[in-house]
């Protein structure tokens, strides 16, 4: 049987790279994206080789919506027919501050990469996944890495908060269209994770982690991400689609 075929995107660190490795450890063939073929992206694929799965280093901006098909055709010819788009790429804001402050171009640039770009990359994904004849060997799926800022506001972060839920509602768009062909969808929202993204702040969400932010006194790991990004990928939340996954150690659980 042949393998099945991921592609995530913003894979050269963080939870991206996370995602890809748990993807090749358990069987899968991987196109890492990224938005440069730096040496991160590299190491990547070197070490999915390692595994004996094959990689493919794959950059481009995901913002270029005229970048996707031709990435998808080269995935199909160099891999096989994709199973998996795990649209993980993400950005932060320019500058933390006051909404009122917020700018154009760091509103743009979350908008652009957070929702736009993951929304027509799902777009071309479902066309190619509704062309293919309905007996795939693999389930078939999308998992949108939004943020726990989809549903709970970060004043400071306010145009980030803004792009993480308009992502999350595209992912209930595009479940409620694909359901009919037994593809999944998911919206994987990770709360405080340790990654490049969040080093500046990494301590003051140790520190608010462990003063009862978190129902785990911990902030979470790349690796802990991954680990239910392919369990989706592979099936093993069966009959379900469209939902919510919060991987937050129970942040967002309400209390009073
Ligand atoms: P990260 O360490 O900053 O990694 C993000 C990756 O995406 C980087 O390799 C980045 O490449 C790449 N990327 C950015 N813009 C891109 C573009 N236009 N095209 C292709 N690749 C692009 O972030 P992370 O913490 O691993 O976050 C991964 C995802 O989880 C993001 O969607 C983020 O919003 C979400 N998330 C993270 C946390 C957290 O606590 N870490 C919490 C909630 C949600 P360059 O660096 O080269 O630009």
């Amino acid at each position: 049987m042949p393998q099945p075929i991921a592609l995530v995107t913003g894979a050269s660190r963080g939870i991206g790279r996370a995602i890809a490795l748990e993807l090749a450890r358990n069987g899968f063939d991987v196109a890492a994206n990224d938005i440069s073929q730096g040496a991160d992206l590299q190491k990547l694929v070197q070490d999915i080789d390692a595994m004996g799965q094959n990689a493919l280093a794959l950059p481009f901006d995901v913002t270029d919506l005229g970048t996707h098909g031709p990435a998808l055709a080269r995935i199909e010819e160099t891999l096989g027919q994709l199973s998996t788009l795990v649209n993980n790429a993400g950005v932060g804001v320019m500058e933390r501050g006051d909404p009122l402050d917020v700018s154009e171009a760091s509103f743009d640039r979350c908008m652009a990469v957070n929702a736009k770009a993951q929304f027509f990359l799902c777009q071309a994904v479902a066309r190619r996944f509704l062309a293919q004849p309905n007996d795939q060997e693999h389930p078939r799926c999308i998992v949108n890495v939004t943020s726990s800022n989809a549903t709970a506001v970060a004043v400071p972060r306010s145009e980030y908060c803004a792009s993480k839920a308009a992502a999350a509602m595209a992912s209930k768009c595009f479940a409620a269209r694909l359901g009919h062909a037994g593809i999944a969808v998911y919206d994987v929202q990770p709360g405080l994770i340790e990654t490049p993204m969040t080093a500046p702040v990494i301590g003051s969400y140790k520190a608010r982690a462990e003063d009862g932010l978190c129902l785990f006194p911990w902030v979470g790991q790349p690796e802990d991400v991954a680990t239910v990004v392919v369990s989706l990928a592979t099936g093993r939340l069966p009959y379900t689609t469209g939902h919510v996954i919060s991987v937050d150690g129970g942040m967002l659980v309400p209390r009073f």
